[in-house]
């Protein structure tokens, strides 16, 4: 059956326009599954789909998507894209199976709008910083954790407004941003869990007005952020404020993140710069258990909270060198960033190195 979109013509949906745009959905669960549904059904050009984990059946509740016994187990990027490119043949479908601290910039760089349904804060701070960083624009989807009957919208538009961080006390954003660092950092980080109680309502409606409302804001080019609070116990109602940036968040200084890597650093680089990139690599990890020393090749931050000893299998480690730019003279340049472990299609900044002064 050939799909007939004339009732969505002279809507904020009008069919020629969503046909060109490009999305990406970040979170594939409760929200996501309701945030794909509906970009599919207004005719999204093209939307791209990310989240590291596999379908389970604490899902089967609130994901329509995961219902299938096929799906249990399976990346929840993959399955989304099989259910989604048979549903919604017109829009293009394409999945990664990686959080989205691990996915290169060129993959979401140009993108309409992010919209995300992610459930951990040091998520929503990473996804922050691409936001600032690449200037787009995220619309974010919250369920609140303490009470099963609110949610919330919010519209950060990017490197000019207030982005995730900037609503955050001092003290945790010092909290994630401290964990970000490339020192030596012998404690494991502690893991945030999901585990509340939650509606498939609650997940519908909260990402039905991130569809609706990021929207809107998208077509009338909203430069400022707005929060949107959803209750549904008491009124019911929907109350929406400015959400103002803050002077502590360090996140809108105006770097140039857009050089790309497709050989060696060395390729890119001149005599005294240096090439940067936004989270530190561990190149090198002891582990406390049996003394072994190797290179783990991944984010510092996921060592931390899920790195193992490929050889005794603790998870006491110690990260003995990390690092997050390469200078033009550095052994480390004759590599591709592939090889120590970044993502491919990634964005760097190049850094003019000043004499006397050490990097960061
Ligand atoms: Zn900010
Ligand atoms: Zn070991």
């Amino acid at each position: 059956m050939r799909s007939d979109d004339s009732r969505l013509a002279g809507t904020i949906y009008e069919p020629r326009r969503a046909a060109a745009m490009r999305v990406a959905v970040v979170g594939l669960g409760a929200l996501g599954n309701e945030l794909v549904k509906l970009l599919g059904l207004v005719g999204v050009g093209d939307v791209l789909l990310i989240d590291p984990d596999r379908v389970g059946p604490e899902n089967s509740t609130r994901c329509v998507f995961f219902r299938s016994p096929e799906a249990l187990g399976q990346p929840k990027a993959e399955v989304l894209v099989d259910s989604c490119s048979r549903w919604f043949p017109g829009t293009h479908w394409q999945g990664i199976a990686a959080e989205i601290a691990d996915v290169g910039w060129r993959r979401l760089q140009g993108r309409d709008v992010i919209f995300a349904g992610v459930d951990r804060d040091s998520a929503r701070v990473e996804l922050s910083r691409i936001s600032t960083r690449l200037h787009l624009p995220v619309c974010d989807g919250g369920l609140n954790t303490a009470d099963y009957s609110a949610g919330r919208v919010t519209w950060f538009p990017g490197a000019g407004g207030a982005c995730f961080c900037c609503r955050l006390s001092g003290r945790r954003r010092r909290e994630i941003l401290s964990s970000w660092q490339s020192q030596a950092h012998p404690c494991r980080m502690d893991v945030e869990t999901g585990g509340w109680s939650s509606t498939p309502t609650l997940a519908s409606i909260t990402a039905a007005l991130q569809v609706e409302l990021g929207m809107r804001w998208l077509l009338r080019k909203e430069t400022g952020a707005i929060n949107v609070d959803i209750r549904l116990d008491e009124g019911p109602r929907l109350e929406a404020f400015n959400v103002p940036q803050s002077a502590e968040c360090p996140f809108h200084d105006v770097v140039r993140w857009d050089t790309e890597c497709n050989g060696t650093f060395a390729e890119i680089l001149a005599i005294g710069q240096a090439v940067q990139w936004e989270w530190p690599i561990c190149l090198k990890a002891r582990c406390q258990g049996c003394g072994i020393e190797f290179a783990p090749l991944v984010r510092s931050v996921k060592l931390r909270r899920e790195g193992h000893c490929p050889s005794c299998g603790s998870t006491k480690l110690l990260e003995l060198e990390s690092v997050r730019e390469v200078p033009s003279g550095n052994a480390l340049a004759k590599k591709r960033p592939e090889e120590i472990g970044l993502p491919a299609d990634h964005l760097y900044s190049i850094r003019e190195e000043r004499m006397g002064l050490k990097s960061i």
